[in-house]
């Protein structure tokens, strides 16, 4: 029998636990017919029959949000604390829309010199959502809440190895009252899913990805006319300035790459620490990697998880010897730990110059890579030096100047004196190669409706 590539592999064992049929094409019509039916009756569903539905699947994530975080530690490898916060964080964004979106999407006057004009925000039909597994619960859920919330259906190709989270999500929405067809899993491979988007029934597209999977879905998307959203791969700086706390930039750049193991698109890849600290910011990052445990995901003694897979393990550690090869300081870690998970050391990187691939690649795991510039200007000149643009980080305690450097850096978005991070209200999305579009805020519900001009003579 051909096996599915659609399956639980525990990266803490290495062992399946659960595999899934792909869909066959038959399947995958009937859930695209659905899901145009149920787009006609919920597009005329109003605001508070949404909302009621929406704020019952986020009180049903926080009731059960212990067993979804064991479902994220079993398919993905996420410490328990995390997923736990993950969930929460879902609970708070579904909350967030159903609290919301009445107010977003209300009719937009416009001032006109004669007669009247206004905006009126309408669904667009089935949107197609395809994410990745790094955040298995909160992917879903930023790119459906608003959707469906705008009145708009969706199909959900979920990444391969989180089937189980995929199914529990569906699960959440329908036992919380979702009719059937409003949101609805396709179990397919990656390589299927740009056929989707020339089909009609579909209405837009929107990924979260790699580069390589989002030119794929969106020249698709392009090419049939459809609207796109890519929330795509970054190497976010992290500047720490002169006049920073280095005790805390350390402490947050350091214990923050680890987060996830790493495995987070605004993971702080690149550390940029003027030359007159840096050699004290590098000794403490060490002092805090040896003290880091690596372990079980539901151990809580546990920093630093296994990635996500055998494969991902040894993409990051050959990314690691490569750099080395080139010339790059291996300070700490760079080893995988033997065993049958997929556990790597937390890792040191220094050293790193222009033409290196730690230099230009995205890193997807605990590796720490710490630059050394003389000045600011060239703090800001390095940060930019990317075709990514996601996120940046900078550090500095005299905020007003952290404003105007941060106004200098070519990203979706800039944190200063914290991680860069989510949260409902905050438009999250990139610029350059990071993709376009926004989740989150007020901005990420307006990515698929139409805005119809209504105007009265
Ligand atoms: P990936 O391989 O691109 O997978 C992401 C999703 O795209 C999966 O569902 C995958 O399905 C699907 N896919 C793969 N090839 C495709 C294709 N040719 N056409 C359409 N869909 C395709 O990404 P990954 O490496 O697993 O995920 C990590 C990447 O996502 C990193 O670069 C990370 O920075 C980025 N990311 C970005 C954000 C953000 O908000 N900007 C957030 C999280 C992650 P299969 O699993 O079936 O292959």
């Amino acid at each position: 029998m051909k096996t599915s590539s659609i399956k639980t592999v525990n990266p803490a064992t290495g062992k399946i636990e659960k595999e899934f049929q792909e869909m066959y094409e038959e399947q995958i019509n009937q859930i695209l017919d659905k899901a145009v039916y149920a787009f006609q009756q919920w597009k005329i569903t109003s605001f508070e029959d949404r909302a009621e539905i929406i704020h019952t699947t986020a009180s049903l994530m926080r009731e059960k949000k212990e067993d979804l975080a064991k479902l994220c530690a079993k398919e993905m490898g996420k410490i328990l604390e995390e997923g736990i916060a993950e969930v929460e964080l879902c609970a708070n964004i579904l909350d967030y829309y159903a609290d919301k979106s009445k107010e977003f999407l209300a009719d937009k006057p416009i001032d006109t010199p004669q007669g009247k004009a206004f905006i009126s925000y309408e669904p667009i039909g089935v949107i197609l959502s395809v994410q990745p597994w790094n955040f298995p619960f909160y992917q879903l859920v930023r790119s459906s809440a608003p959707n469906i919330m705008a009145g708009n259906t969706m199909v959900m190709k979920h990444a391969s190895n989180v089937p189980q989270c995929a199914e529990m999500m569906e699960k959440l929405f329908l036992d919380a009252g979702l009719p059937k067809g409003v949101y609805t899993n396709l179990f397919i491979p990656g390589s299927k899913v740009s056929n989707l988007a020339a089909d009609d029934r579909i209405k837009g597209v929107a990924l979260t990805g790699s580069e390589p999977a989002g030119a794929s879905l969106a020249s698709a998307a392009g090419k049939n006319i459809k609207k796109s959203t890519l929330e795509l791969g970054g190497s976010d700086p992290f500047i720490v300035l002169e006049d920073a706390d280095i005790d805390s930039a350390v402490e947050v750049a350091a214990y923050g790459r680890l987060w996830n193991a790493g495995q987070v698109c605004v993971s702080p890849k690149r550390i940029i620490v003027m030359e007159s600290f840096a050699d004290q910011f590098i000794q403490k990052s060490k002092e805090i990697y040896e003290r880091v445990t690596v372990g079980d995901p539901l151990d809580p003694t546990t920093n630093l998880a296994p990635l996500s897979s055998q494969k991902a393990l040894e993409e990051v550690i050959s990314q690691v010897e490569k750099t080395v090869s080139q010339g790059a300081k291996l300070v700490f870690g760079g080893k995988k730990i033997m065993g049958e998970g997929a556990y790597m050391e937390p890792t040191i990187l220094t050293g790193i110059k222009k033409g290196m691939l730690a230099y230009s690649d995205e890193i997807f795991g605990p590796v720490l890579c710490i630059y050394s510039v003389k000045n600011e200007a060239e703090a800001i000149e390095l940060a930019n030096d990317t075709e990514f643009g996601l996120g940046a980080t900078i550090f500095s305690k005299d905020i007003n100047h952290a404003v105007e450097v941060a106004r200098k850096i070519d990203t979706g978005m800039v944190f200063i004196n914290e991680l860069t991070g989510t949260s409902p209200e905050l438009p999250f999305g990139g610029t350059k190669q990071s993709g376009y579009g926004k989740e989150l805020s007020e901005l990420g519900i307006y990515e698929f409706v139409n805005e119809k001009l209504i105007r009265i003579a």
